[in-house]
């Protein structure tokens, strides 16, 4: 079953998702070489409690910070640490979620650190645009897969464009968010179009491709966490959560200014 929400509970969503939103924004302002994403974490934590919010992944199945710090083949779910101190040339994908009056939002970005390749950055492009096109497909009357499909072809024409061929990260997508960070249905990133359950409005997708500049197969590092490229080619991530509304999406985890 997918949780259809009303317009009240959407607009409690859209209140969660502007803590996630400005949380990413401050740390986007303190990515720097120097940093280490223990110190991101620590600042992703104030401005979450700060907005009265809690910090939804911190605890969710043990793990240990408030948002996923993924480093360069790091692809999603990265611990932030201490030892990790950010570097020049490197390329940071920061996921961050918060629950505030018991609805959840969840978004992540690519951010360079100081200057990185233009193949790099025009990675991390690809992948926004391609979280953009799925977006765009998230319209009552469509299916699920539509908004699959959509990513895939916006990655496979940026690619054409970028003269790659970008790797669709295999086994992770996007999902329902609500009262969960987590609920049904899954959202692959690629697939055909016109499969799965109708989209209607009232349902929350947390839409997020995760693209490398090689494969799409990963590998889960011992911490029991970090998802790395099995081939050590850098990945990047991006993220909204997403409503479907009669008036078309309605993206939960943009700033006002979006
Ligand atoms: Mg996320
Ligand atoms: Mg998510």
């Amino acid at each position: 079953m997918i949780e259809i929400k009303s317009r009240g509970q959407l607009e409690a969503m859209r209140a969660a998702g502007l803590v996630v939103a400005r949380t990413l924004a401050l740390l986007a302002s303190h990515t720097k070489a120097g940093v280490s994403t223990a110190e991101l974490d620590e600042l992703a934590e104030q401005s979450i409690r700060d907005a009265g919010a809690i910090p939804s992944f911190k605890g969710y199945h043990g793990f240990p910070a408030s948002i996923c710090a993924s480093v360069n083949e790091q692809v999603v779910h990265g611990i932030p640490s201490r030892t990790q101190v950010l570097a020049e040339g490197d390329l940071i994908s920061i996921d961050c979620g918060a629950i505030l009056d018991g609805w959840h939002g969840d978004s992540a970005i690519t951010l360079p650190v100081g200057s990185v390749t233009d193949a790099e950055l025009k990675l991390s492009e690809a992948t926004r645009v391609s979280m953009v096109a799925g977006i765009e497909a998230a319209v009552a009357g469509g299916r699920l897969s539509d908004i699959s499909f959509a990513i895939e072809s916006a990655t496979v024409r940026m690619g054409d464009e970028h003269g790659v061929e970008y790797g669709i990260v295999e086994g992770y997508g996007g999902h329902g968010i609500g009262t969960k960070m987590h609920m049904d249905p899954f959202l692959p990133n690629h697939g055909k179009p016109g499969k799965g359950p109708r989209l209607k409005a009232g349902m929350a997708i947390a839409i997020e491709p995760m693209l490398t500049l090689g494969t799409e197969r990963t590998v889960e590092l011992d911490d029991g966490w970090t998802v790395i490229t099995a081939d050590g080619s850098r990945a990047a991530h991006w993220e909204h959560s997403v409503a479907i509304t009669d008036d078309g999406p309605w993206v939960l985890t943009a700033l006002d200014d979006d």
